[in-house]
């Protein structure tokens, strides 16, 4: 699955969300959160991230930020 990390705070940029074509992104008040059961890992939305706040959870030192998105994805509305 994919992570949305602390560089999306204040930024929503939302361009992920346009590409996205499972629609796993959720909407906080100050950030986005990725669904990690619904992310089909296609990796279209990192490039598309201005502030480079999505990362594949491959990559170290994700751990309580993927327990984040997984967390706050299933209260936050769909967008
Ligand atoms: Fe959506 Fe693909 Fe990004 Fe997962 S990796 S959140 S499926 S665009």
């Amino acid at each position: 699955t994919y992570v949305v990390t602390d560089a999306c705070i204040r930024c929503k940029y939302m361009d992920c969300v346009e590409v996205c074509p499972v629609d796993c992104f959720y909407e906080g008040e100050t950030m986005l959160v990725i669904n990690p059961s619904e992310c089909i890992d296609c990796g279209v939305c990192e490039p598309e991230c201005p502030a480079e706040a999505i990362l594949p959870d491959t990559e170290s030192g994700l751990e309580q930020w993927l327990e984040l998105n997984a967390t706050f994805s299933a209260s936050w509305p769909n967008v």
